[in-house]
């Protein structure tokens, strides 16, 4: 069987219409959604996020503030800065590019950002109204790989999903909207024995590792859907997923490819988190 690819560029060029449009109907009630992005340091690849997620913004007709501040920053500047945000109307959407500096606590700079703009989906009262299924910022890249499905026609209700990876970004809570909409969900991770048993039982099978080409046609059930989350590099330094894209294309049903799979969706439905923070703002 070869696999039908899932286009998530076009699928997000598709989202980001919808949300340009959701935009348009904002700025006729005098509000221009806005996004704040805090980059500390200069890590490359936070640079190179941080810019997407701006220039993304910028093409949808949105604000967006770009705060930079030195790697030596203190832990009390930066939790100043996010007060300070918390207070400004004119930004919805806080965003703190993570990894940051050893010597700040993440969870802390997590849990400062205020629930109503924490666009990211991280901060704990979104991940608990999350897990019982309330209203609130769901986590950007579990976000776009749900809407990948739903635009694809792929019903995960009853399905058998197993997700590689447990992080509290993409996994956890990936297995928890899958619960939410009825799937089955297998957990694995670096301490699973045998994982092979568990991924070739997949109905839908998600990679989000870290290590290039991990996932190998003999993991994967004939015909399954396959979602690739990773971002890395292999060998030459050419951009790569968790799956072997060659082989496993070649056995499962549907695919997503690395670039254009996931990728496109996260930043598309960071710009959905901070439009839905925009409309929500008018009744308060
Ligand atoms: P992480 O490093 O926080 O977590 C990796 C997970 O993989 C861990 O839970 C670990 O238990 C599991 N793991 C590691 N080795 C394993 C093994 N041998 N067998 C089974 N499980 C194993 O990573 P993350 O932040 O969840 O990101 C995962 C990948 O997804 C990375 O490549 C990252 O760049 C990419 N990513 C992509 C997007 C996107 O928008 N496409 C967003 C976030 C992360």
């Amino acid at each position: 069987m070869v696999a039908a690819i899932i286009n998530g560029k076009e699928i997000a060029a598709k989202k980001r219409l919808e949300i340009a449009k959701m935009v348009e109907n904002l700025k006729e009630n005098d509000i221009v959604p806005g996004l704040a992005v805090i980059l500390v340091g200069n890590n490359a690849a936070s640079r190179t996020y941080v810019t997407n997620k701006q220039k993304a913004c910028q093409e949808l007709g949105m604000n967006s503030l770009l705060i930079e501040l030195p790697e030596a920053v203190s832990e009390k500047e930066l939790l100043g800065k996010i007060i300070e945000l918390n207070d400004n109307p004119k930004f919805h959407g806080i965003l703190v590019q993570l990894p940051l500096p050893k010597h700040i606590d993440e969870k802390k700079v997590i849990e400062t950002i205020s629930p109503l703009k924490d666009v990211d989906g991280f901060h704990p009262v979104n991940i608990g109204r999350m897990m019982i299924g309330q209203d609130g910022f769901l986590p950007c890249t579990p976000f776009g790989i749900m809407i990948l499905l739903e635009e694809t026609g792929i019903s995960v209700a009853g399905k058998h999903v197993v997700i590689v990876g447990r992080s509290n970004i993409v996994g956890k809570p990936l297995g928890q909207l899958m619960l939410n909409q009825h799937a089955t969900v297998t957990y694995c991770h670096s301490k699973t024995k045998d994982l092979k048993l568990h991924t070739s039982q997949a109905d839908i099978l998600i990679a989000a590792v870290g290590i290039p080409n991990f996932i190998k046609a003999e993991d994967v059930k004939e015909g399954a859907v396959v979602i690739d989350v990773g971002i890395n590099r292999n060998e030459s330094g050419k951009l790569c997923g968790d799956v072997d894209f060659a082989e496993v294309s070649q056995k499962a049903g549907f695919i997503t490819p690395v670039p254009k799979g996931v990728g496109p969706m996260t930043i598309t439905m960071l710009l959905y988190n901070t439009v839905k923070a925009a409309s929500e703002s008018i009744h308060r």
